[in-house]
């Protein structure tokens, strides 16, 4: 049991603060009405850092509620689109403000380093916030002239209230990425953080009311999937669901949302293919290569999982690969400068990555390096989720491992003789959510971008992401798209209205 709405805590990086626990409902915090709680856990020692309140399908209610009764007050209706893009504009500032604290929370809480949550997560967090905040007063609809007696015009207006269930793997950045374009638009939200990162939205909630948002405009609960999760995607008043996330869950949240024909933008899971073509600078696909798939500790929808390889330069790629690992891949906690790859999110997930590593070698497939668990240095960290990077070769296209997401520093490195079949054997997926080409022959890298059955192509680059470019899949890595102009779309809809002046003809 929680048994306060806010506890003190100091981060082991030594930063006092009041983590909020509550839930976040017409903008004070409250605690779950049947007294359930998720117990946040360190996953480089596995100790708890905090128990948060949990919403049952009751709170969701309350919170679906708040946003349904906002969205028609008029300090939200009618605040006018330029005010309501500097409030987002004062979010952003404040989260800039508590730019170290943030980073601390969602190392501590995810695993990631806190050196990569302060510059990277961060970055992107409060870019996504200010970047819409520029797009509030700045979404029009058209005139249509239609004959001499009648025109229409369009008006953009918001979906209303929208359910957004978010990942553990960024989780300040993926809250913003959400409420970014959501709040630009002027819809209210319900948004439910995932229950292994359940840390750092909520302090966001208490930046939210310091920027002046009036109450019920953004409701953030945490709670378990099945239950809060699925009380949000099936509440009648609920007009849309954002989610990320698998594509097993983004299957169930379709099935629950055709009950109220709910308008729906599904991000999910990849096995994203990187090809490196003989003519390419193998120093760049090596770096970008291992950086696409050992960054975040694997834990990346995008990551590119499966790197196909001219058969004339594998070996040398090979090589070049383990070194990167060697030189690069330093194992250890999220305080440690020197740590480029920390623990797993969970021991879950921990599992689930040996378990696939295991699958791998029954099935046949060659362990080049790593494969097993990582046993830290430190004895404090000795219980944490570590696995060391992962390289498999010999691994036949209908193997497990070259099929599934593994979601973890997991890579299968695979020949290929042309171009015809590198193309076709990338697209051999069910998913399509990124894709990346190495090449220094210009027509062929615009081709094969063409195509690449994926929502993202990177050209002699992996994972570059941008709140101004569209982020979003094809086939079974999701429908719709989130940032740039394109994650609008998300969130508004179009009203035309039909205009008769043609009455004293
Ligand atoms: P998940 O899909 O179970 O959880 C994602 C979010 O959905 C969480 O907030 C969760 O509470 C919620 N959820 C779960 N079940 C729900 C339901 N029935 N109704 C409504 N909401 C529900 O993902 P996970 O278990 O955290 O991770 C499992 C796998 O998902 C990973 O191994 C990885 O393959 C994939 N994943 C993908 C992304 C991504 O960015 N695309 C992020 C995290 C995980």
């Amino acid at each position: 049991m929680a048994d306060s709405l806010f506890v003190d805590i100091t981060t082991p990086n030594g930063r006092q603060y009041q983590q909020p626990t509550g839930l976040f409902i017409n903008n004070e915090f409250r605690p779950s009405s049947s007294g359930q709680t998720i117990v946040s856990l360190d996953p480089a020692t596995d100790k708890p850092i905090a128990t948060v309140h949990a919403a049952t399908a009751e709170d969701v209610d309350a919170a679906v509620q708040a946003a349904k009764a906002a969205l028609s007050h008029s300090t939200w209706k009618l605040l006018p689109a330029t005010e309501r893009g500097q409030l987002m504009g004062r979010l952003a500032d404040l989260m800039e403000e508590n730019r170290e604290l943030f980073a601390a929370i969602d190392a501590w809480d995810n695993g990631k380093p806190y050196q990569v949550a302060l510059t990277e997560d961060l970055t992107e967090a409060i870019t996504t916030i200010r970047y819409y905040s520029g797009w509030a007063d700045k979404t029009f609809g058209q005139t249509i002239s239609t004959t001499p007696q009648k025109f229409a015009y369009t008006i953009r207006q918001p979906i209303g209230v929208v359910g957004q269930i978010i990942p553990w793997n960024y989780p300040l950045s993926m809250a913003t990425w959400k409420l970014g374009p959501a709040l630009a638009c002027g819809n209210t939200v319900v948004i439910k953080a995932a229950e292994q990162t359940p840390l750092s939205i909520l302090v966001l909630a208490t930046l939210i009311k310091k920027a002046g948002f009036p109450p019920g405009v953004v409701n953030i609960i945490n709670g378990y999937g099945k239950e809060a999760g699925a009380a949000l995607v099936q509440h009648p008043l609920v007009d849309k669901i954002a989610f990320t996330g698998s594509t097993a869950t983004a299957r169930e949240i379709m099935k629950m949302a055709a009950g109220t024909l709910k308008n729906i933008t599904l991000e999910t899971g990849g096995k994203s293919p990187l090809i490196v073509y003989p003519d390419a600078d193998l120093e760049q696909a090596v770096k970008w290569s291992h950086f696409g798939i050992m960054s975040n500790k694997g834990e990346i929808c995008t990551a590119t999982s499966r790197i196909f390889v001219h058969r004339s330069i594998l070996t040398t790629f090979l090589e070049k690969f383990k070194e990167a690992i060697e030189t690069t891949s330093k194992i250890g906690d999220q305080w440690d400068e020197n740590t480029y790859q920390g623990p797993q999110v969970t021991r879950a997930q921990y599992e689930r990555v040996l378990a696939y590593i295991e699958t791998a070698k029954q099935e046949g497939a060659t362990l080049v390096t790593g494969g097993k668990p990582y046993t830290p240095k430190d004895e404090k960290n000795a219980k944490g989720y570590f696995i060391e990077p992962t390289v498999f070769t010999d691994v036949t296209d209908d193997m497990r491992i070259c099929k599934e997401e593994v979601f973890g520093p997991v890579v299968v490195i695979l020949p290929f003789d042309s171009e015809e079949e590198s193309v076709r054997r990338a697209n051999d997926t069910t998913y399509g959510l990124g894709a990346a080409v190495f090449t220094t022959d210009l027509e062929r890298a615009h081709r094969v971008a063409a195509d690449i059955e994926a929502g993202m192509v990177w050209i002699n680059s992996s994972q570059d992401c941008d709140p101004r470019i569209p982020f979003g899949g094809v086939k079974q890595s999701g429908i719709g798209r989130e940032l740039g102009e394109a994650g609008l779309e998300a969130y508004s809809q179009v009203k035309a209205v039909h205009v008769n002046m043609g009455s004293r003809l």
